[in-house]
């Protein structure tokens, strides 16, 4: 396939998740909601269950307001809204990580309102390098396996996990590579997303496949350097209407921090001979460099930076979702690591309920003529 049928691919994945559920559910494959962030998709995919990605959508909300406040992360009330009007029919089970406050809450009011769809808790330890913790994440990851065995009836097994580890960590080696190439050829920042985005509404093996083609058709096309490189760094960067004012405005995105985007991509599952499952709680336990990973010397600052100059961007964008707590305390020292290391910075409040970027566009039209 040539890139622009390649990219009406990914934009036609990432924009009708509901149309690929009911593909999978009409292949008589069995689908399991998966809530950010790090929940095992691994373990979803080895029992022979499509692991699909729920991030709430820009959408408003109503009946979810019933059960939260209004301040709270528009993701977690999205994604209950979608719950309760019935968008997730069909599947057999979400399961949702422990890995912020909001997070927590999510989990205990999806029980009482979308009964319907059984909640599987994936609860992460806070130390999660310790043996202690390794071992804590190899627990809770065991209750998933049975509430998943409890909830669709399919059985898990080692062998077909060290299989699925392997099919992930060749999908995230196809993602880190794409990102490389995309940051040097033409595409623009509504593209790239769609290829991220597409991943959570696939099997990881189908994705793959097309990720790589489009990366080999772009390595043969020119390179492009005309643009303002920068990071972008957050939850989110899915608003169609906030990336084209990046490509309106020449501003190029060359590298990610983003969580549903390569935050993912960036820890393979180690080898660990005939213990996959071990492995699997080692991956965890190797992850860092984001917000929901505990770490009191915040070394995602320094990270961040390093990637900017890397990439040689101008600066680091922070797409922050409103009511992130986690997020929100590490602005402060991504600014001053960026000031003190001469990239500029700029941050841009996002929300799943926000359809009006005038005033981001003018932040992003100031940083491009600074640059
Ligand atoms: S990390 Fe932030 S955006 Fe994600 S669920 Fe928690 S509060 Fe919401």
């Amino acid at each position: 396939m040539a890139i622009d049928e390649l990219l009406a691919r990914f934009h036609e994945v990432a924009v009708s998740p509901r149309k690929q559920l009911d593909s999978y559910l009409a292949q008589g494959k069995k689908v399991v909601a998966c809530a950010p962030v790090y929940t095992p998709e691994e373990i979803i995919h080895s029992m022979g269950l499509v692991p699909m990605g729920v991030w709430g959508a820009e959408m408003e909300v109503s009946e979810a307001k019933k059960y939260y406040p209004a301040f709270i992360c528009s993701v977690m009330q999205t994604v209950l809204e979608l719950g309760i009007t019935g968008k997730y029919k069909g599947v057999s089970a979400i399961v949702i990580p422990s890995l912020c406050d909001s997070l927590k809450s999510l989990g205990q009011n999806w029980k009482y309102a979308v009964p319907d769809i059984p909640f599987i808790p994936m609860t992460y330890p806070q130390n999660r390098k310790p043996d202690y913790g390794i071992k804590f994440t190899r627990a809770g990851y065991e209750r998933v396996i049975s509430d998943l065995e409890v909830a669709t009836g399919a059985k898990f097994s080692e062998v077909a996990l060290a299989n699925s580890n392997r099919i992930y960590n060749e999908h995230n080696a196809a993602m880190r590579e794409f990102a490389k190439v995309a940051a040097d050829h033409k595409i623009s920042a509504a593209q790239r997303n769609d290829v991220f985005k597409s991943a959570w509404f696939m099997l990881k093996e189908e994705h793959t496949a097309l990720v790589r083609q489009l990366t080999e058709e772009l390595k043969k096309a020119p390179a492009e350097d005309e643009k303002v490189r920068v990071v972008v760094s957050g939850i989110l960067a899915d608003s169609p209407s906030l990336l084209n004012i990046f490509d309106k405005n020449g501003i190029k995105i060359v590298a990610d921090d983003v969580a549903q985007e390569s935050r993912q991509y960036r820890t393979d599952v180690p080898e660990m001979d005939s213990r996959p499952l071990d492995a699997l709680a080692q991956k965890f336990a190797d992850m860092d460099n984001c917000t929901l990973l505990y770490d009191r010397d915040k070394k995602r600052v320094g990270y961040l930076v390093e990637l900017a100059k890397k990439h040689n961007a101008e600066g680091v964008i922070v797409l922050m979702t409103k009511f992130c707590d986690p997020e929100e305390f590490d602005y402060v020292p991504i600014k001053r690591a960026c000031e003190a290391a001469g990239l500029k910075h700029l941050n841009i409040e996002v929300d799943c309920q926000m359809v009006d970027y005038e005033q981001a566009g003018t932040m992003l039209q100031a940083f491009k003529e600074m640059a």
